[in-house]
Order: structure tokens, then sequence, then C-alpha cells
């Protein structure tokens, strides 16, 4: 299905990153997280390193990967040195690349994911190299909170596969399945459906385990009065979605009814407040309010949102007294909950777009108690 999906703008994202390096005080950055050394390149193997300098790029892979990296890198018209060696060959690449940077030059390690073993693995290839290396955060993954057309198709493609899953699959509540029976079949239907993969692992959290707002499937059947927290996603080309529905099974009580009613007001509150120019903080607010308004503030335990893309958590948080202004072409989760031993959890979650003058839902599942 990956052909009727757009392109993706990839050939200009090392340009972007360049013109922040300044800023940042670097000369160089050596990118290693492979989700931005693929967010960078298009390339999709599992060893890879980019060198980012004022010149050009250099990109060094082992010998798995030298036919995909010289594929994905062109398919994406991504220009760069690619060098294709073992372990000493990629480091005399990289010192003989660094050699070329000024006396003194500063080079970026990505500090949110160099290990401190790897770091003083680096200090030591680069000894003979007249430079200072430093750690930066964040400037891959900065640029990665906006997303091209290319990207919000894919991940509104695989927004739309979780939504015919648990279309087809629903039913199946009234039978009685576990929490892991259901999420399998969940899972099964996203990928029979085309999705590359599942996007996280599916969260069933049916009755007294909705309390807990990660709880992993267990062998609980599911019965009449539950209610049952399904949060889950599907993987397109890289991009996941994430979606939040709960179900209450039968009638239930009515302090069950009105937390889904609340969480249901907030929620709305929530999508109602994204848009262009919003703090994630008024997001948060929007949402934290209606739930305080009904008396239950400490029982929503977590953060409103956060963005989606590449990773299934990613800049920015919509947390509670955020100031980063929302932009065009982010894409945020709005996920409010209130979560009771005695009753269970109520968590709806919706995945959307910020536009100029508000957002884009590309989770459409229907936010009624009896999905
Ligand atoms: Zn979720
Ligand atoms: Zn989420």
């Amino acid at each position: 299905m990956d052909h009727a999906l757009p392109p993706m703008d990839v050939s200009s994202r090392v340009e972007r990153l360049r013109s922040t390096l300044t800023d940042a005080k670097v000369d160089a950055l050596l990118v290693t997280n492979l989700t931005n050394v693929r967010y960078l390149t298009g390339f999709t193997g599992t060893a890879g390193r980019l060198l980012v300098d004022a010149d050009g790029v250099l990109f060094v892979t082992d010998g798995r990967y030298g036919e995909q990296a010289t594929a994905q890198l062109a398919d994406s018209s991504v220009t760069a040195q690619i060098e294709v060696a073992g372990a000493a060959g990629q480091t005399s690449a990289l010192v003989a690349r660094l050699g070329r940077l000024a006396g003194g030059s500063r080079l970026g390690l990505e500090a949110q994911s160099v290990t401190w073993a790897a770091q003083r693995d680096y200090l030591d290839a680069f000894e003979s190299v007249d430079l200072k290396v430093v750690p930066t955060r964040s400037l891959v993954e900065k640029l990665r909170e906006v997303k091209d057309l290319g990207e919000v198709a894919r991940i509104e493609s695989a927004a739309a596969l979780a939504d015919a899953a648990l279309e087809q699959v629903r039913s199946q509540l009234d039978d009685g399945p576990t929490e892991v029976e259901f999420g399998l079949e969940l899972d099964t239907a996203m990928r029979r459906l085309g999705a590359d993969d599942i996007s996280f692992e599916t969260i069933v959290a049916s009755g007294p385990n909705g309390s807990r707002p990660h709880h992993r499937p267990g062998p609980r059947p599911i019965r009449d009065g539950d209610l049952v927290v399904i949060d889950f996603g599907a993987l397109v080309d890289g991009y996941h979605s994430d979606m939040t529905r709960t179900v209450l099974v039968g009638e239930g009580n009515e302090t069950q009814r009105r937390m889904y009613q609340v969480v249901r007001d907030s929620q709305a509150a929530g999508v109602a407040a994204v848009r262009a120019g919003a703090t994630t903080g008024e997001v948060d607010k929007a949402c934290r309010e209606v739930i305080a308004d009904a008396g239950w503030a400490d029982a929503f335990l977590h953060s409103t949102g956060h963005g989606v893309g590449l990773d299934i958590h990613e800049a920015p948080s919509v947390a509670e007294g955020g100031t980063i202004e929302l932009a065009e072409g982010q894409v945020v989760t709005v996920e409010p909950g209130v979560y009771l031993p005695d009753h269970g959890g109520v968590r709806i979650e919706d995945t959307v777009v910020v536009t100029g003058s508000g957002c884009r839902v590309l989770t459409t599942t229907h936010r009624e108690s009896n999905i």
C-alpha cells in the first residue's frame, strides 16, 4: 500500500539541520540515533551513522547495509559520501572527514541517545583530531516536530488501519474474551489490513485493571459491567498512530457512566483548544478543567498528550504548564483520562494534526461508550 502514499520531502532535511548548527554552537553533528538517521536520509537499516558538517554529509554503515544505504539515500535524493566498512574502517572515515574541519572545531554528539560508554569510545577514536566533542539535545527531534504532507499521510493511513481493525473486532467484546485474546485479535486485524506492525504493545485494561493507565493485557475475561480501555495503533512506513477508546460493556453503574461523559467532554474541550499558536499548557488546561470541575482532578493520572511520528512518543509533550506554542503541521495526541480503583478507567485519545485555525482529527472511530 506504500505506493499510494505521497512522497516525503526528505532531501531538504539535512540542510534544515545544518542551518541550526551555528545556534547550537557546533561545527558538525554526528547523528547516531537511528530514527534521526532515518528521518534525515530515508535509511531504515539497524546500523548507520551520519556526520553532517558545513560542507557535506558522510554516511557510514557496515557491509550488511551498503546496497540498501546507496538505494535508500538515492531514493530520498540525499547527496552523501557513503562509506561501507567494518568498525575500524568507519572510524577511519569519520576521522578523515573530521580532520578537514578547522582546528578547535566543535563536534556535537546526540546526548539523549549516546551512552556514556559510547561517548568515551568516541573521545578515544577522535583523539588524533584537534576538535572538542560536546553534547547536543534534540537538534533533529526539533525538526521532526513539524510534519510534511507525506508524513501526515502516513500517520493518517496508520490511523485509518487502526480504525478499520477496531471496527472488525469490536463485536467480539461481547463474547467475553480475555484481555490478551482481544488484544491479539486487534493486533492481527491491523496486520491483515496492511499495517507494517503494531505501533506499540496494545493496552487492553478491563474492570479494575483499567485504573492503571498502562496496564499490560492479562488473562482476565472481559465481562458485563466492565469499562475496557483499549489503547493501540498501527505502523505505516515507520510512522505511528495512537488512539484510545473506552468501552462500557453492558449498562455499568452511574459513576462509570458519569466518568465516561466527563472524559468525553474533557477530550472534546482539549481537541477544541488545539490550534497553531495555542500553548501545550492551554490544551492540557482545557482538558484538566473539565475533569477538575467534576471533582476528579486527582484521578487524571498523566499528562494530556504527546507528539506522534517516527516515534510513538516524541516532542512536543502536551503537559500541565507547558509553554511550547503549537505549530501548523505538528501531530499530537489529546488523551485525558479518569481512573478510579473501584470503577475502572476511562481514557479517550485522538491523534490530531495542528492547522492554522484548529486541528484535523486523524483517528475517527466514534467516541460513544458502546463501540
Ligand atoms: Zn495511546
Ligand atoms: Zn498516546
